[in-house]
């Protein structure tokens, strides 16, 4: 663990709340839990800070979420060349392929397959089955 990164991280950031925890999260609006210490520690405790940054307060639907995964990517990438932290994208892909296939698998209508939607309130229609059964 990159002890001196998260030193500095707390000292620019001292409205954030960084925590050792179960798994790498960011709880709006300003709480970042720290997973177990791995080797991509350091990227990923930027990813966490990058939906600080980014404003993200509501993760919404799986397609927002996933948008915003992305959001908090890029601007990881920014802190990462200003904290000197490798930014490998094989890592960055890893972890927006978990919100791909949930986002894949949650869509699919059980009942005819189709790719179905998802509402603000999170539920999920499907076009076909809606309409025609
Ligand atoms: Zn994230
Ligand atoms: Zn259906």
């Amino acid at each position: 663990m990159d002890k001196v990164l998260l030193d500095r991280l707390r000292e620019d950031f001292p409205e954030v709340k960084f925590r050792r925890g179960e798994k790498f999260l960011f709880r709006p609006p300003d709480f970042v839990m720290l997973g177990p210490e791995e080797v991509d520690d350091a990227l990923l405790i930027l990813h966490e800070l990058g939906h600080y940054l980014c404003g993200h307060r509501d993760f919404g639907t799986l397609a927002g979420r996933l948008k915003m995964e992305r959001e908090a990517w890029e601007k990881a990438r920014e802190l990462a060349e200003r904290y000197g932290v490798l930014y490998d994208e094989v890592v960055v892909e890893r972890e927006l392929d978990t919100y791909r296939d949930d986002l894949h698998q949650k869509s699919r209508c059980p009942k005819c397959g189709l790719t179905r939607y998802q509402a603000q309130d999170g539920v999920f229609h499907c076009p076909f089955c809606e309409e025609y059964t």
